[in-house]
C-alpha cells in the first residue's frame, strides 16, 4: 500500500488581507493587501514605525478582527468562513496571543491569569508544566501575585506564559519584548525558538528590536499599511 502523507498546511496563510478604519469623513487604510505565509515551526518577525499597521495586522491573523477584504487560514481553516462561536473555539485551541499591552485581567492572580485559556477552553492544566514555564521565565515565584503587584516585566512574562502553556500551535506577539530588559529579552527569543524547533509551534512576532528579528526565520517590514520582505543577516 502506498503511504498516504496527510496534507501539511502552513500555520498560517492570509492572502490580499484589508482593514480600513472609518473617522468621520476620513478613512484610514490600516492594512492594505498583505499576504504572508508562515510554515509549521517557523518564526517570522514583523518591523515597522509606530502606526504602520503592525498590531492590527496580527489581530487579523488570529483571527481578532475581521479583514474588509482578504483572507486567513490558520491551520488550514479559513477564519472567514467560522461564525463567532466556531472561531472563539479555534482561537482557544489553536493560537496563543501576547498583547502589547499584556491584558491581565487584575482581579486574577498570575497563576489564574496564565491558566485561563486552558480552562476556558474546557482543557486540564497542567500543573506541572505552568510551574516549569514560570520558572524559565522567571515568575515562579510570583505566581500568587495580582498584576497590580508585579513589575512591567513580570506582567509581560505571565503573558508569555498565558499564551504558551495549552502548546498552541501558532503564538502571535505584539512586541512581546518592550518591557524586558535585553538578557530577558534574549531569553524569551531562545524560548520561542526552542518551542519552534521541538513542538513544531510557529511565531509571527512584531517587534521593534533588531536583535529579535535577527533571530527570525523570515523578517517583513510594514509601511503604512503594505508588508514587504526585509533585507537580513541571518542569527
Ligand atoms: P502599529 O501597531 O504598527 O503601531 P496599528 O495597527 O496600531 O499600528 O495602527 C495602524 C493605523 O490604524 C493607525 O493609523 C491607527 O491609528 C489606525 N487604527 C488602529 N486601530 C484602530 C481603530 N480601532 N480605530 C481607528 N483607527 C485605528
Ligand atoms: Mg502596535
Amino acid at each position: 500500500m502506498p503511504t498516504v502523507h496527510p496534507t501539511v498546511h502552513p500555520s498560517v496563510q492570509a492572502t490580499g488581507l484589508t482593514r480600513y478604519f472609518r473617522s468621520g469623513d476620513d478613512t484610514v487604510t490600516a492594512v492594505e493587501d498583505v499576504s504572508l505565509t508562515v510554515g509549521r515551526g517557523e518564526i517570522a518577525a514583523v518591523i515597522g514605525p509606530s502606526g504602520s499597521g503592525k498590531s492590527t495586522l496580527l489581530q487579523l491573523l488570529a483571527g481578532l478582527d475581521r479583514p474588509d477584504a482578504g483572507t486567513v487560514a490558520v491551520g488550514g481553516v479559513d477564519l472567514g468562513g467560522l461564525r463567532d462561536r466556531a472561531l472563539t473555539r479555534l482561537r482557544r485551541e489553536k493560537i496563543g496571543f501576547i498583547f502589547q499591552d499584556f491584558q491581565l485581567l487584575p482581579r486574577m492572580t498570575a497563576r489564574q491569569n496564565i491558566t485561563l485559556p486552558v480552562r476556558l477552553a474546557g482543557g486540564t492544566v497542567d500543573d506541572a508544566e505552568v510551574d516549569e514555564l514560570a520558572g524559565t521565565l522567571g515568575v515562579a515565584h510570583r505566581l500568587d501575585h495580582r498584576p497590580g503587584e508585579l513589575s512591567g516585566g513580570q506582567q509581560q512574562r505571565v503573558a508569555v506564559a498565558r499564551a504558551l502553556l495549552g502548546r498552541p500551535d501558532v503564538v502571535f506577539a505584539d512586541e512581546p519584548t518592550g518591557a524586558l530588559d535585553s538578557a530577558t529579552a534574549a531569553d524569551l527569543v531562545d524560548l520561542f525558538i526552542w518551542a519552534a524547533g521541538t513542538r513544531q509551534q510557529s511565531f509571527v512576532i512584531v517587534t521593534h528590536d533588531e536583535r529579535v528579528a535577527a533571530r527570525a526565520d523570515s523578517v517583513h517590514r510594514m509601511t503604512d499599511g503594505h508588508l514587504t520582505a526585509a533585507p537580513r543577516s541571518r542569527h
